[in-house]
């Protein structure tokens, strides 16, 4: 037969646990309207992939490969081109042709954002990226551009220089 610490001690344990019950009970529901309205995310929330630009609207990437590299699950394809006189699309001397994420694979671990040294890559907050093809799961950079800013092209060219401007 149960003694009374052991009676005390179950009641103390049952008061506990309803003080919770109706703490919660009593906090305003915190219920998601999805997908009337999208949920809002944390600033840390790894989403869909962004590929950045700089203020003047050129890519950021550079095609350095670092973030393929870092990539524990292999899910990086990058094609590298040169920016020539006539057709600049980055700051660098090359600029991803290609870029893609296979998202069959990708484990969202962030390691690529943290290899780019210039901070091409990021997350977004893109979640909605189910799919029964998985061949739609192979994100293209074409997808994953940030939008061009204000008054910016994306791209700048150059007509190359004549005789007639004195070069
Ligand atoms: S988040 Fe991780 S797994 Fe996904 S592409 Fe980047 S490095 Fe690879
Ligand atoms: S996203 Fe960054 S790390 Fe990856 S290739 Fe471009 S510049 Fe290099």
């Amino acid at each position: 037969m149960a003694n009374l610490s052991d009676v005390l001690e179950s009641a103390a344990a049952i008061a506990k646990g309803m003080t919770v019950t109706f703490k919660e009970m009593m906090s305003p529901a915190l219920t998601e309207e999805y997908p009337d309205v999208l949920p809002r995310f944390e600033e840390r929330y790894r989403g869909a992939h962004v590929l950045q630009r700089d203020e003047n609207g050129l890519e950021k990437c550079v095609a350095c490969f670092l973030c393929a590299a870092a990539c524990p699950a292999d899910c990086i394809y990058i094609e590298a081109a040169e920016n020539t006189d006539q057709l600049r699309m980055s700051g660098g001397e090359r600029y991803a042709k290609v870029y893609n994420i296979d998202y069959n694979r990708c484990i969202f671990c962030g390691y690529c954002v943290e290899a780019c040294p210039t901070d091409a890559i990021t997350h977004g907050h893109g979640f909605e990226l189910a799919s029964y093809d998985t061949a739609s799961l192979i994100i293209r950079k074409e997808q994953m551009l940030a939008p061009l800013p204000p008054g910016a092209s994306g791209e700048v060219s150059v007509t190359a220089p004549t005789a007639a401007d004195g070069h």
